[in-house]
């Protein structure tokens, strides 16, 4: 670990722990000292009260109370915000080196070995191993170990006052069984700091394996959009002089009926190339973040405008719409082209491929915190194994490829990209030659 390292590297997320995330797990303790000593200080009133057991009541409240004391200079600390993760690692050892101290001095002013309280530098020794890594885990480990067994023999050599427990028996001091005590307890904190590392080993590795992955997926997101940029920059005006072009050719043309016929061609497939480097700029454009100022959009109006629009495209299909929409407004928050973006490609491929004279079925619901949005066909429908890959940029089924030359295998990409911004969700459920349903559900987030 290195002082100097600049910020974005304290707090970056690959890393298992992070000066936040330690900081994070400190608050954490925090919480858990607070606990500790509200146990302590019922635990003694409780001994002393209703079991009638000769504790040292004044000297286990001094401790709970520099506990209490130590943890408001936690608190202190942990307002500032984190420097450095050297710092933080420094700080949460100082606070476990203290708390081990504290509760060695509350087991020995509670029996020491007679009391089964020592069990709990069990939990210390977890603590650390899900913290730390290595040396640090047996480090907290070794002094658990030390700091017991010094208070034990302390107490047996007289060192240290011995604070009797009155249920406990007095074979409990004899040499061997005190070493046997002493015994089980180093191998179960030893075997304890061993899985407990282990165990965070592997999960590290998995994390570390799952962080490389993501970052791979992210570059190569990154490439296609650079790409699709790159791309749709350098494409877009060789095509409008193109289309320019060839439409004042058609225009000049005298009536040569396979000149006509090729420029009406070139020029169809022209319109099809721009609405291509439109779509491909669509989705450049909400390429790596969500950009645009988010409003509050109308869905339930936005839905009828549309309608309205494509009615003549609906009547030349003999299509029957039936739209479910409320009167009254359905709000939802969000960049307002991105929304009609959704609403379009959805409602468009409804129509495109429907087939002529069946039902288009269009279903606006305000429900709650939610507002869903579906749109029914029944058409040529998608097969179960198409039904993932018709996200992907360019993929266009068969059936589709026969139904309509027109399409850019780009609007689901589009929508599938603007929901996720929009921590919307979409689903699809379709049968071939039955129908297609896509459905949306927006969260409102007024
Ligand atoms: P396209 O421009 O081809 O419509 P989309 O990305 O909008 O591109 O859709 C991708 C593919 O998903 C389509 O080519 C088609 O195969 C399939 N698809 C989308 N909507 C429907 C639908 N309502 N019914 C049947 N197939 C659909």
């Amino acid at each position: 670990m290195d002082d100097q390292k600049p910020e974005s590297v304290v707090n970056d997320p690959t890393l298992f722990v992070t000066a936040a995330s330690l900081r994070g797990r400190s608050d954490w303790f925090i919480r858990l000292r607070w606990m500790s000593v509200i146990g302590v200080m019922t635990g003694v009133i409780t001994a002393d009260q209703i079991a009638g057991l000769p504790l040292p009541v004044k000297g286990i409240v001094i401790t709970a109370l520099i506990t209490a004391i130590l943890n408001v200079g936690y608190i202190l600390h942990n307002r500032r915000p984190a420097t450095s993760l050297n710092n933080e690692v420094r700080i949460v050892k100082v606070q476990m080196v203290m708390d081990l101290i504290l509760l060695t001095m509350l087991v020995n002013l509670t029996g020491g070995i007679e009391n089964p309280l020592y069990l709990v530098y069990i939990i210390h020794v977890i603590i650390a191993s899900l913290i730390f890594k290595g040396k640090e885990i047996y480090q907290i480990t070794g002094l658990a170990v030390i700091l017991f067994t010094l208070e034990t023999l302390g107490e047996h050599y007289r060192i240290i006052p011995h604070h009797h427990l009155m249920s406990a028996s007095e074979t409990i001091h004899e040499p061997l069984y005190m070493l046997m005590t002493l015994g089980a307890f180093w191998i179960v904190l030893i075997v304890a700091a061993y899985i407990g590392s282990t165990f965070m080993k592997h999960n590290r590795a998995i994390k570390d394996d799952l962080v490389q992955r993501q970052k791979e997926l992210q570059d190569a997101d990154k490439a296609k959009v650079d790409f699709f940029r790159f791309v749709t920059h350098e494409v877009k005006s060789p095509i409008i002089t193109a289309l320019s072009a060839v439409d004042l050719a058609l225009d000049k043309n005298d009536g040569n009926e396979i000149v006509d016929n090729m420029l009406g061609r070139a020029s169809r497939r022209l319109h099809q190339a721009i609405e291509i480097v439109k779509d491909l700029s669509d989705l450049t454009r909400g390429g790596m973040k969500s950009r645009g100022r988010k409003e509050k959009i109308d869905l339930a109006e936005l839905t009828k405008k549309l309608l309205v629009s494509r009615k003549e495209l609906i009547d030349s299909r003999n299509l029957i719409l039936e739209a479910d929409i409320p009167s009254s407004p359905v709000q939802v928050k969000g960049v307002p082209d991105k929304i009609e973006k959704i609403l379009v490609n959805l409602i468009d491929n409804g129509i495109r491929y429907n087939h002529d004279g069946k039902r288009l079925y269009i279903v606006l619901m305000d429900v709650g915190s939610k507002v869903i949005f579906s749109v029914q066909d029944e058409g040529i429908g998608i097969k179960p194994k198409d039904q993932e890959l018709i996200f992907e940029e360019f993929y266009r089924t068969p059936a589709a490829r026969e139904t309509s030359t027109l399409g850019t295998g780009l609007g689901l990409p589009i929508v599938k990209r603007f929901v996720e911004q929009m921590k919307a969700t979409l689903k699809v459920e379709s049968e071939p030659d039955v129908g297609s349903t896509f459905t949306v559900t927006f969260r409102k987030r007024l």
